[in-house]
């Protein structure tokens, strides 16, 4: 295939092909799927973006948008017939109106930066993903991600206004707007979580959110898990809506204190519990009397509050940077991510730690207990092949564990290519059909991130390398 029309669209250096070019776009962050694009393309405007899409509708060609590629449910895995549509160089904020408290930024710009560049107005971004400093908005309004802070300001979905789409026939469109009021359907609420398969989003209208005045951040120390546990139970129960709660295991703790993200966490305990607490002066203090009573309460053997702005930072890199301190353990890294009722904790994490034994697993456990979104992490070796397929099969255990104490699929981190067989253990075969109507009328052809989400289509073959695992090609 000649890529020459696609280098007069975008220019020469903006398409990679050839083996070394494309390595790093073979798998996004769940990386035991694998797969080679024919090229990667750079679009760096959204008028590019549209050429580029209406160039692979008329020869055929299927594509997937990419941001970061720091999603871990192969979301951005290429198809093997197509392009990987590149949006890294869409990386600019274009307007803040800070009294409005809306700003307009194109899909590449990294989460981080814009809550860094909002600092000085005294506003930021709410939707905080652990992989922040990295990840592209583009990227969290595809998988309509969460991240610490969900508990309450809520997913990218309840912060995004209006986008400007390259819908999968080239077409550009403008959804919503910077105005809350949306009269008509809520094209904006369909397009956010769906992963890459109804076009591309190249800018985005979202919702800014006043600094708190006041926030505080606790440490609980366990020696018990289930008690770390109760302890958020009671806190929910309490009517308290923290800004954060945040679980991490004695495994956890472990490699992040023997990492360079120390953050001075226990490590005798079994479990530390993040508790942050924001909003106005009078309202935080009650709150956080009533949280230490409940962490006594509950049995914390160590309650610590961070002293400075500095203290909160270290508590929160350790929890941020877990998922990258873990790379110590082994050479790759399977996040899981389900959900379960958060009353239903105890008896979850308990069947996730049988589940490692029985498949001779290394596993530990750092999640949003708040929303009772766990992240049980199998940390392997991807070379070898046995550990490979228990690894896949634990996962596939956890996650079918979850569903039966009545929990979900995915918390935030989407359904990809690693879930869509799945999703017939969760939705009625009627169910599923409805999704694929809704995804047809805007995807008709198909070529817009095949193959992902949704059971049943076969477009994009190949995958390396090989386990099977039924019938799919890991
Ligand atoms: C260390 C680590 C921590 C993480 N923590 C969290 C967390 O706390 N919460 C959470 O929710 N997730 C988390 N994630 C997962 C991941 O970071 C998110 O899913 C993130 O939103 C992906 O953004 P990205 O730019 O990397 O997207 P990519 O991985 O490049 O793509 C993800 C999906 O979005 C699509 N896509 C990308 N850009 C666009 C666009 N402009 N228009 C349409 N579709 C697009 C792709 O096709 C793909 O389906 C974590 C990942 C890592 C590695």
């Amino acid at each position: 295939m000649s890529f020459a029309a696609l280098e007069r669209l975008v220019g020469r250096d903006q398409v990679l092909t050839g083996a070394a070019a494309l390595l790093p776009f073979e798998s996004d962050g769940l990386t035991h799927f694998r797969a080679r694009p024919r090229a990667v393309v750079l679009p760096g405007t959204t008028e590019q973006v549209a050429a580029v899409v209406r160039w692979c509708v008329e020869t055929g060609t299927p594509f997937v948008p990419r941001g970061a590629g720091t999603g871990l449910s192969g979301g951005a895995l290429p198809c093997a017939t197509g392009v990987v549509i590149e949006l890294a160089r869409l990386n600019r904020i274009l307007e803040v109106r800070a009294r409005d408290r809306v700003a307009r930024v194109q899909c590449g710009v990294v989460n981080a930066e814009l809550s860094a560049a909002l600092r000085p107005l005294g506003l930021h971004y709410a939707p905080d993903p652990s992989s922040q400093t990295a990840c592209t908005l583009g990227g969290n309004v595809a998988e309509n991600s969460g991240g610490p802070h969900t508990m309450k300001y809520g997913t990218t979905t309840d912060h995004i206004l209006g986008l400007k789409v390259v819908l999968p026939d080239g077409e550009i469109s403008e959804l919503g707007g910077p105005l809350a009021g949306r009269p008509g359907l809520d094209l904006v609420g369909h397009f956010v979580g769906s992963e890459g398969t109804f076009g591309i989003a190249t800018e985005l209208w979202v919702r800014l959110t006043p600094n708190p005045a006041v926030v505080r951040t606790f440490l609980f120390a366990f020696a018990d898990l289930d008690a770390a546990c109760r302890m958020v139970s009671r806190i929910v129960a309490d009517g308290i809506l923290p800004a954060a709660l945040e679980m991490l295991d004695r495994q956890t703790i472990q490699v992040v204190e023997a990492s360079v993200l120390r953050a001075g966490y226990p490590t005798d305990a079994e479990a530390v519990l993040l508790v942050e607490l924001d909003g106005s002066a009078p309202q935080v203090d009650d709150d956080a009397r009533r949280v230490r009573a409940i962490g006594a309460d509950a049995g914390a053997f160590e309650t610590r509050e961070a002293t400075s702005a500095e203290e909160r930072l270290k508590l929160w890199k350790g929890r941020k940077g877990a998922f990258g301190a873990l790379g110590r353990l082994s050479p790759d890294l399977y996040v899981q991510d389900a959900v379960v009722p958060r009353s239903k904790l105890p008896e979850i994490l308990r069947q996730v730690r049988q589940i490692a034994t029985e498949e001779r697993i290394r596993l530990s456990n750092v999640f949003h207990a708040g929303d009772g979104n766990l992240h049980p992490n199998i940390s392997y070796d991807g070379r070898d092949h046995d550990e490979v397929a228990r690894v896949v099969r634990a996962g596939d255990r956890i996650l079918k564990a979850c569903l039966a104490v009545g929990g979900s699929l995915s918390g935030e981190h989407g359904i990809g290519m690693e879930k869509r067989d799945s999703m017939a253990l969760l939705f009625a075969p009627a169910d599923l059909d409805v999704f694929a109507r809704v995804r047809h009328a805007w995807n008709p052809l198909g070529l817009c991130n095949p193959d992902k989400v949704l059971p049943g289509t076969k477009v994009c073959v190949e995958f390396r390398p090989g386990v099977t695992i039924e019938g799919v090609t890991h």
